[in-house]
């Protein structure tokens, strides 16, 4: 590696800055990431592998989410976190394809490696792939499946391709059932607002009991939530419940006059505390006479109060969360006060249902919806936490993928088909292209090939006789035909309903490109001993130009 020191002598760089440049720097930054992308390729798909990632401080997660992979390695190379950045925001934008577009990107460096290596100039490589990909993402509107949203067994299909493979083939089945009762219970028309769907992962029991709950639940045992008082006359379910919402503390309100008196003799003291008493008295008066059975409280509720409250059997909640907060007053129609005195029966919610539950090691409050469809919690359950969690997050693309094609958006056929038929357009439009350009966007192609490669592997088919085969199906017009990872061949997979949301793979192909290309086009990179000052100089100096969406690449 050629590193040379330099020293402080330009304009505006006032110390000392280590430097790697042109094609060693370019070589470097394409290693770095190509290996990250490997580590996330092979748990791509149904048969994927999973990944084990132990934290500096012994924590442990299991996972075969490529965001989550990539998220929790301490990734140092700063070329490798612009691979982090593209599953973050493929993530982010439409829920899945985060392992794809990781794949893709690592792939279309590898083949722009061996470019590199033939004396192809990166600037001939970066254009090769705008143009592929430009070709690619108009193509794929022409490898469409239209989807019928209302048809929930379409759906459930859709969502099942998202979740197949994590688990055993009834288990994905039962889980996309969940996905599309939350999302069609929750959906008005087209317009889904996921906020009214909350997942909730509890560990402890089988998966096959998670299980759609019709209205809030909030965990008390782990969330700050608290429900200390005690007494025989709580009840554990309230049919129905009548609820109070306060925005703040559940407190004696003292006077300023009484709070800074000095007390200076028994009696006043206890003229005080029979203040203070009487007002409790008051409160707790009020919330009876107004029929309240359940009061929830965002701060603090006051320890004589909540056991006054328990002993006539008035549940209280106190540091309920906000968000919690706002859900309850949707679902039970209630309104925030501030204080019992503002409370008017007005004010007051109610829930067809209101229950404690013990659910594996937590407890949970389920509060039920007067309005239908207002709100869904979703629970899930599975052995230990760390399988919980990794439920939690497959049920998080499976919802994704459901939600895009509830809004009428079209389908691709998945398993690799789309990209293999993809590649196939590439190949022909690559050879009426003059110039270098056209290895370029052969190597496109053979980078959109190693999602199907890679599907082949993973459920122990040879990638190459798999690509062969492919290659003579879809030449026969039989462009659906994908790998069918489960069955271990090759088949249709419209018939066998594998589809993907075509927004996923639009996002996965030009995410990889602007994600590969910027790599692509660094030639220099530089490490700056950062002062607040000097960063803002560069940015002056380097105008603010666009970058893609990647605001830490050096635009061009
Ligand atoms: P991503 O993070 O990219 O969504 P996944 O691990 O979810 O990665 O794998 C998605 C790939 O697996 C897609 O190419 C999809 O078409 C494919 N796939 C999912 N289910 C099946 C199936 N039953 N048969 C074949 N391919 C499948
Ligand atoms: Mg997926």
């Amino acid at each position: 590696m050629t590193k040379r020191r330099k020293p402080q002598s330009e304009l505006w760089v006032t110390h000392e800055v280590d430097r790697t440049e042109g094609a060693t720097a370019r070589a470097a930054n394409v290693a770095a990431a190509k290996s990250l992308a490997e580590t996330v390729r092979t748990t791509l798909g149904p048969e994927g592998m999973d990944k084990m990632i132990v934290g500096s401080d012994g924590t442990v997660v299991v996972t075969n989410d490529g965001t989550s992979i990539l998220a929790r390695m301490d990734v140092a190379d700063p070329t490798a976190k612009l691979l982090v950045e593209i599953a973050q925001s493929q993530d982010q934008s439409v829920g899945d394809g985060s392992t794809t577009a990781v794949t893709l990107a690592g792939a279309l460096l590898e083949a722009a490696e061996d470019l590199l290596e033939m004396g192809v100039h990166p600037t001939t490589i970066v254009n090769g792939y705008r143009r592929a990909g430009e070709v690619a993402v108009d193509r794929l509107r022409a490898e469409t499946i239209d989807v019928d949203p209302t048809d929930e067994d379409e759906l459930r299909q859709i969502g099942a391709t998202a979740v197949t493979g994590k688990w055993d083939d009834e288990s994905a089945q039962y889980l996309s059932r969940l996905a599309v009762r939350g999302i069609t219970e929750v959906a008005e028309g087209e317009s889904v607002d996921v906020r009214n769907l909350t997942l909730r992962a509890v560990p402890g029991g089988s998966l096959r009991e998670s299980t759609v709950l019709d209205g809030v639940s909030i965990d008390i045992g782990s969330s700050s939530t608290s429900l200390e008082s005690f007494s025989p006359r709580l009840q554990d379910t309230y049919e129905p419940a009548t609820v109070a919402l306060l925005d703040a503390e559940l407190t004696i309100e003292k006077a300023d006059a009484v709070s800074n008196a000095t007390i200076s003799n028994p009696s006043q003291l206890r003229e005080l505390q029979s203040y203070e008493e009487s007002i409790r008295v008051e409160a707790v008066q009020k919330l009876v006479d107004l029929g309240v059975d359940v009061v929830f409280c965002q701060k603090s509720i006051d320890d004589e109060i909540r056991s006054r409250l328990a002993r006539v059997g008035v549940l209280a909640i106190e540091r309920t969360r906000q968000d919690e907060m706002y859900k309850v007053a949707r679902v039970t129609d209630a309104t925030l006060e501030r204080s019992v005195d503002d409370v008017s029966s007005a004010a007051l919610g109610r829930a067809p249902h209101l229950e404690r539950r013990t659910v594996g090691p937590t407890e949970l409050l389920v509060v039920s919806t007067a309005v239908p469809g207002a709100h869904l919690s979703l629970l899930l359950r599975g052995g230990t936490e760390h399988v919980a969690e990794e439920t939690k997050r497959v049920l998080e693309d499976c919802l994704s993928v459901v939600q895009l094609a509830l809004q009428g958006q079209t389908v691709v056929p998945g398993g690799g088909a789309v990209e293999f038929s993809l590649a196939c357009h590439l190949r022909s439009y690559a050879a009426q292209t003059d110039g270098r350009e056209q290895l370029a966007i052969d190597s496109f192609a053979d980078a959109l090939e190693t999602i199907p490669a890679t599907l082949a592997a993973s459920s122990g088919l040879d990638p190459l006789d798999t690509l062969v085969d492919l290659r003579a199906r879809h030449h026969r017009g039989e462009t659906t035909v994908g790998v069918d990872v489960i069955d271990r061949s090759l088949a249709d997979m419209q018939a066998k309903a594998v589809f993907e949301p075509l927004a996923v793979k639009r996002y996965a192909l030009s995410n990889a490109l602007e994600g590969a290309t910027t790599i692509l086009r660094i030639d220099d990179v530089i490490a700056v001993e950062q002062t607040g000052d000097d960063h803002r100089h560069d940015h002056e100096r380097s105008g603010s130009q666009h970058t893609g969406g990647y605001p830490w690449a050096i635009g061009h």
